[in-house]
């Protein structure tokens, strides 16, 4: 549990957080940047990035080494944390949650690219009525009932090891068997991609995998990127991007947004850009609230 705040929290270390993060930091704010295992991994998958103004012909790899060196040459530590929520509190500061870790900012960069991942029929309609994405927040709501984990993370195992605690039944969902690795006895493992659509009225009452439903009261889905307006409830998006003004302010004071999750063309020099804006903007509004 972290006690301490920081200035400016950077949801996401790719392109857009790592960029608001050196410019945030030359202007003196303290920084907290999370990211997941491999940060910037769309650098990585990109053979040859020909668009890089100063960079012609240079591989994704090297670039994305530069941009990390570039932020660790400036002692900008990435905490390897997914966030599953941003609470802001009765002071105006937030709280962003990673399992069981909390931290406090007193603004927020989300940066987190966009889904690659096709949505479940469903999960959108159910989000907050039985679909969760953070066990350790929401999971002790299903003591005693039935619940499936969807993992496309290694961080569902932990997160199904943490719910079979207290559960009646937990299934485990992943497409690749090496997922299974690590998970507690009693936990019933299904090998699936096909997974068609999430059932149910009011709530969640069911799941269904290859033509055959599992029933459950609650399914918790684990991706590397998150829905943003699941991030943070009440956060205006369109269209699964969220919604920005020039100054990359979204519809929350204090919460601002750049790069791949704001929208159209997903390119980097954008993706770049919108994090030095949304940085800059930050300071501003820092500063205005301390004058
Ligand atoms: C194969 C490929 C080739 C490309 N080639 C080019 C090119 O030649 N030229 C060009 O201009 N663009 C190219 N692009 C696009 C470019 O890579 C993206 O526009 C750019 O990476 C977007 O940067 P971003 O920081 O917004 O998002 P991303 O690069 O997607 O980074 C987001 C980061 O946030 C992290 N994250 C997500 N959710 C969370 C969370 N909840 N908590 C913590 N961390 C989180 C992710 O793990 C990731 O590290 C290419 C993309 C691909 C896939």
């Amino acid at each position: 549990m972290e006690k301490e705040i920081s200035d400016i929290a950077i949801i996401g270390c790719g392109p857009a957080g790592l960029s608001a993060a050196v410019n945030a930091s030359i202007r003196r704010k303290t920084v907290d940047l999370f990211g997941g295992e491999l940060c910037a991994p769309k650098l990585q998958k990109s053979s040859v990035v020909n668009n890089y103004l100063g960079s012609p012909n240079i591989t994704g790899e090297i670039l994305r080494k530069n941009f990390l060196e570039h932020a660790n040459e400036m002692n900008i530590f990435i905490r390897q944390n997914i966030i599953n929520s941003i609470v802001q509190n009765s002071h105006g500061n937030f709280t962003l949650k990673a399992g069981d870790a909390h931290y406090n900012a007193r603004s927020v960069i989300i940066a987190t690219g966009i889904t690659v991942d096709k949505l479940i029929d469903g999960e959108r309609e159910f989000t907050g009525k039985g679909v969760g994405y953070c066990a350790t927040c929401d999971g002790p709501l299903f003591t005693g009932k039935d619940v499936a984990v969807i993992a496309y993370t290694g961080e569902g195992v932990e997160e199904a090891n943490f719910l079979m605690e207290f559960c009646r039944k937990v299934y485990f969902i992943a497409g690749d068997k090496k997922m299974f690795n690590g998970l507690k006895d009693g936990i019933e493992v299904i090998e699936a991609d096909n997974i068609q659509v999430i059932t149910g009225v009011s709530s969640v009452t069911g799941l269904r995998i290859d033509g055959h439903e599992l029933g459950v009261q609650g399914v918790f889905i684990y991706r590397e990127t998150y829905l943003p307006d699941t991030l943070l409830p009440g956060l205006a998006v369109k269209e699964n991007h969220i919604l920005v003004d020039r100054e990359f302010k979204t519809n929350i004071p204090g919460i601002f947004a750049a790069g791949d999750c704001t929208g159209k063309p997903y390119q980097l020099a954008k993706s770049v850009g919108e994090g030095q804006v949304a940085a800059l903007i930050a300071v501003n509004y820092l500063d205005s609230a301390q004058a």
